[in-house]
């Protein structure tokens, strides 16, 4: 597959589609393809749409699974206050209902008082597999999207599993597209907080080349455990400068040769 920006949409009100977005920033279209790209490949229909007519959903909702990594990142370990770096990744899981797509308003959960931002670049799984090897993790796959790994701090603290803290309705943003083509390992990984009348505050600023493990490294890992399905998502861990999220802020997560997902928060 080549270079290409896979984006899932609804327009008019239709039914919710895939399709290819081309074009200069500003001037984008999306050309409609035949069904779902996970199991039919890239086939364009003669449909076009300008970008800002359609509405963006999350790119795929994973028909099985999220997979995270925690504590991929140095400078996160540290202000987390945390032990020196791991010698194998840490796993989490996050079921499919917590994933958002962009600009989705989310809705913090009940239970908690600590909500953290956490922006990360996600894998996008292609094809079914299982104990690849890292350097055939290339062929498995399909591309990357920016992700938002939301955190409920407090209930991670008293939880013994974070399934709760990390897996609840609106967790996982996920967006703006799927970069299908994208060298993963020296990428600027950005957080943007805004809040209504103030200026907005560049919270996070990292590059994937810090990370701990590679996302090489982390889909081997991760295949070792699990079988990876067509449209599985694996988040590779947050860069420092984590921060809570309050009612009516929002949080535009950013990685570099992809694009901005934004979302709103309210209680
Ligand atoms: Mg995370």
């Amino acid at each position: 597959m080549g270079d290409m920006r896979i984006a899932r949409c609804v327009a008019d009100g239709n039914d919710p589609f895939y399709g290819i977005v081309s074009g200069d920033e500003g001037e984008e279209i999306v050309t409609q393809i035949v069904g779902d790209p996970f199991y039919q490949g890239v086939q364009p229909t003669g449909t076009t749409h300008r970008l800002e007519d359609v509405r963006l959903l999350a790119p795929v909702i994973p028909r099985s699974k999220v997979i995270g990594i925690g504590k991929n990142y140095p400078d996160h370990i540290a202000e987390m206050g945390g032990a020196p770096a791991r010698v194998s990744p840490l796993m989490f899981l996050k079921p499919n209902t917590s994933v958002a797509g962009p600009n989705d308003p989310i809705t913090l959960p009940s239970f908690s008082d600590e909500v953290s931002y956490e922006a990360e670049l996600a894998v996008v799984i292609g094809r079914i597999c299982k104990d690849v090897p890292a350097e055939r993790v290339k062929e498995v796959v399909f591309g990357y999207t920016v992700a938002n790994d939301l955190t409920a701090r407090d209930a991670q603290r008293t939880d013994g599993q974070w399934a709760r803290a990390k897996g609840w309705d609106g967790s996982c943003p996920i967006g703006p597209w799927i970069e299908t083509e994208l060298d993963p390992d020296d990428l600027r990984v950005t957080g943007e907080l805004s809040t209504p009348g103030q200026e907005d505050e560049l919270s996070q600023d990292g590059r994937t080349s810090e990370m701990i493990f590679s996302v090489a490294e982390i889909v081997a890992f991760a295949s070792s455990a699990f079988t990876l399905l067509p449209g599985d998502i694996i988040l590779t861990g947050t860069p420092a400068g984590v921060g809570l999220i309050e009612d009516g802020q929002s949080y535009t997560a950013s990685v570099e040769g992809i694009g901005d997902l934004t979302n709103t928060f309210r209680r």
